[in-house]
């Protein structure tokens, strides 16, 4: 029998249909430090971004043939060690895309509309009157220009969805021309709409756009620093569930505090999971603890996806 072990858990539809299928699953964490002493006793190990996969615990895997990720970007693994010993490394990077999408969006929406600063003020005993008054000056995303930077999977349904409210498109990504966006109706499958998106230089995109959202992977250097932010419009909304670090945050706070940028959506950070102080309270912001994927739906998709890959995998040789 295949043993799995998914040390981060996995979704209970994944689990069930491994189930199902004659493989047995431990879901029962075990701890970094013991994980190399027990890793012997699986054939396959199942993570997230928690348990890091180590030259040592690889080397103890004498069983393993597959190591996968539940979720984007495999930085926790050591891929090319694990490759160089014949075992299969993949993740599962479409399930979540629509999940981190409706986060960016959902951050967009809430600043538009101070909601970040309603839900703290009012719940801290600040005066009805006054806080009417002071969110009277909110914005409606119709007829606003959306700039998203790196098109990729979540790009493109951030566009999807911007859209479909009425929102004009800029994108920028070095390694895409243009993305066909389908638009289509929930019930209504004869009714859809194809809009071709052509993606456009950064330059343009800092200029034109009234909010900024960043879907492009980690990178070494911020690609929104001080530089970049003065070449945005005043009160542009920044949007990052990215990853932390493609945005400076030193900028950020100094372009937050001269009104520079309006409002910043935050769901990663350069310093997590002890973000900075200054931002997360910043009245301006509106922060999640990266809860990009962490839907009921991205997780079923995830577990679903890690269960139909690794059956493949061992196919009736189990
Ligand atoms: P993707 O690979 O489908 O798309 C990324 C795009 O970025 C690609 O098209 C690539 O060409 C482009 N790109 C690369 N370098 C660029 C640059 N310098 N400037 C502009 N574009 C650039 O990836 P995805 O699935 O859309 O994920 C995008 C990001 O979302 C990743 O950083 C991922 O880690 C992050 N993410 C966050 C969460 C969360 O919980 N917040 C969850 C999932 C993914």
């Amino acid at each position: 029998m295949i043993r799995i072990l998914a040390n981060d858990g996995i979704h209970p539809d994944g689990k069930l249909l491994l189930e199902e299928a004659n493989y047995q699953v431990n879901a029962d964490k075990i701890p970094q430090e013991e994980l190399a002493q027990r890793i012997g006793e699986f054939d396959v190990l199942i993570v997230r971004s928690a348990t890091k996969v180590t030259r040592a615990v690889i080397d103890a895997g004498k069983h393993l043939k597959i190591i996968a990720r539940g979720g984007v970007g495999l930085d926790n693994i050591d891929v090319e060690y694990a490759q160089s010993k014949g075992i299969e490394v993949f993740n599962t990077p479409k399930a979540s895309s629509r999940a981190v999408a409706e986060l960016a969006v959902g951050h967009l929406f809430g600043l538009a509309r101070m909601l970040q600063r309603g839900n703290r003020e009012l719940a801290a005993g600040g005066d009805f009157k006054k806080l009417k008054k002071a969110f009277e000056t909110g914005l409606q995303l119709r007829g606003k220009t959306i700039g998203i930077i790196g098109f990729g999977r979540i790009g493109q349904e951030v566009a999807k969805m911007a859209l479909g409210l009425g929102m004009d498109v800029l994108a920028h990504d070095p390694f895409v021309q243009e993305a066909e966006i389908a638009i289509q109706l929930y019930r209504y499958e004869d009714l859809k709409l194809n809009v071709i998106v052509r993606t456009e230089t950064l330059e343009k995109l800092f200029r034109e756009s009234d909010f900024i959202t960043l879907h492009l992977p980690g990178v070494d250097k911020p690609i929104v620093g001080a530089a970049e932010i003065e070449k945005m419009k005043t009160g542009v909304l920044l949007i990052n569930t990215a990853r932390g670090g493609v945005i400076d945050e030193e900028a950020l706070l100094a372009a937050l505090d001269s009104g520079k940028v309006g409002g910043a959506g935050l769901d990663v950070f350069e310093n997590e999971p002890t973000p900075r102080e200054a931002l997360l309270k910043h009245p301006n912001v509106s922060c999640s603890p990266h809860i990009g994927a962490s839907t009921m739906e991205a997780q079923s998709y995830i577990g679903m996806e890690l269960a139909d890959r690794i059956i493949a995998y061992f196919g009736d040789d189990k």
